[in-house]
C-alpha cells in the first residue's frame, strides 16, 4: 500500500533549505502525498557552521495556514515544527509549544553538547564508538529535561556522519541504552519517527534502522510516522514504500498522522 503521509518536510523557512512552503505543497500533492506535515527548523542557540536556524512563528502560522485554505482540496496540510533539543532549552521550548497551536511537534538532536556530528569536529580525538554513544546518552539526557513532542525525529541521525557510517555500528553494541531510550519513549507516549533521510545519505536504511524499530515494537511501542525530511521536492516520500514494507516486516499494521498534537491512526 501506498504511503500518503509525509511527516518530516523542510521548506524556507529553515535555514537550510530554500524551497518555498507553496513548491513543497505543489509537489507533494503532484506525487499523490495526501497528509503533508511541514516541520520548519527551531534550534535555539544553534551556534555550528553558521546557519541560524529559527523561524518567526507567528509569520509561520500566518503564511502556512493561509496555504492550508488555498490547496484545501488538494492535500491536508499540518502545521508541524522540528525542536532541536538541548537539555538547558526547556523552558524556552516549553513556552514556544504553549503560545502556537502545532498539529505535530518532531523532538530531533541536532548539537551534543553544542557540537553537531554534521561536522567533522565531533567525531575528533575519539573512537567511532565513542562518538556514537554520546549521542545516545544526550538522548536520554534531553529526554529528561524535556519531553513534551509527539515523535522522536531520526534516532540514529549521528551514524549518518561517522567516518564508517553504518559498517560497525549496530543495536547490539549500544543495546542498554537504546533499549532505556526506548522504553522511556514508549512510557512517556512519545512515537517513533522512521526517518528516510538515511537512504539520501547512502545507509541503505533509514534512521533509525529495522532493529531499533523491531526492538521498539517488541517492547510495547506502536506510534510510528514516516518523514522523509525533504529539503528539496525530490526527496518528498523518499523510500516510502521500502519502509511501509520493513514496518510491516516489523509487525506494525499502522502508522500514525497528527492534528492538534492527536495521533490518528492510518492503516499500513
Ligand atoms: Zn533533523
Ligand atoms: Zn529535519
Amino acid at each position: 500500500m501506498k504511503i500518503l503521509a509525509d511527516y518530516h518536510v523542510h521548506t524556507s523557512f529553515s535555514g537550510d533549505c530554500s524551497i518555498p512552503p507553496e513548491t513543497m505543497i505543489e509537489k507533494a500533492a503532484a506525487q499523490g502525498i495526501r497528509h503533508l506535515c511541514l516541520t520548519d527548523h527551531i534550534d535555539y542557540d544553534y551556534t555550528e557552521g553558521g546557519t541560524f536556524f529559527e523561524f518567526d512563528p507567528k509569520e509561520y502560522f500566518k503564511r502556512l495556514l493561509t496555504l492550508k485554505e488555498q490547496y484545501r482540496e488538494q492535500i491536508d496540510l499540518a502545521v508541524g515544527v522540528e525542536l532541536g533539543l538541548q537539555p538547558y532549552l526547556s523552558k524556552k521550548h516549553h513556552n514556544l509549544i504553549f503560545s502556537h497551536s502545532f498539529d505535530f511537534v518532531i523532538g530531533s538532536i541536532h548539537l551534543v553538547h553544542c557540537k553537531d556530528p554534521y561536522f567533522p569536529s565531533y567525531f575528533e580525538g575519539r573512537s567511532e564508538d565513542e562518538a556514537y554513544l554520546e549521542y545516545f546518552e544526550c538522548i536520554l539526557q534531553n529526554l529528561a529535561a524535556y519531553s513534551n513532542f509527539d515523535v522522536f525525529g531520526h534516532l540514529d541521525y549521528v551514524v549518518r556522519y561517522g567516518p564508517n557510517q553504518n559498517r560497525y555500528y549496530s543495536y547490539e553494541k549500544f543495546r542498554e541504552i537504546i533499549d532505556e531510550i526506548l522504553r522511556l519513549l514508549i512510557k512517556k507516549e512519545i512515537g517513533l519517527e522512521v526517518n528516510t533521510g538515511g537512504y539520501k545519505y547512502g545507509l541503505g536504511m533509514p534512521n533509525p534502522y529495522k532493529a531499533i524499530i523491531l526492538r521498539y515494537r517488541e517492547l510495547g511501542g506502536r506510534i510510528v510516522t514516516f518523514g522523509s525530511d525533504a529539503h528539496e521536492p525530490q526527496y518528498l516520500g523518499y523510500k516510502f514504500d521500502r519502509v511501509g514494507k520493513l514496518l510491516k516486516e516489523c509487525g506494525f499494521t499502522s502508522y500514525f498522522i497528527f492534528h492538534n498534537r492527536k495521533p490518528e491512526e492510518v492503516g499500513l
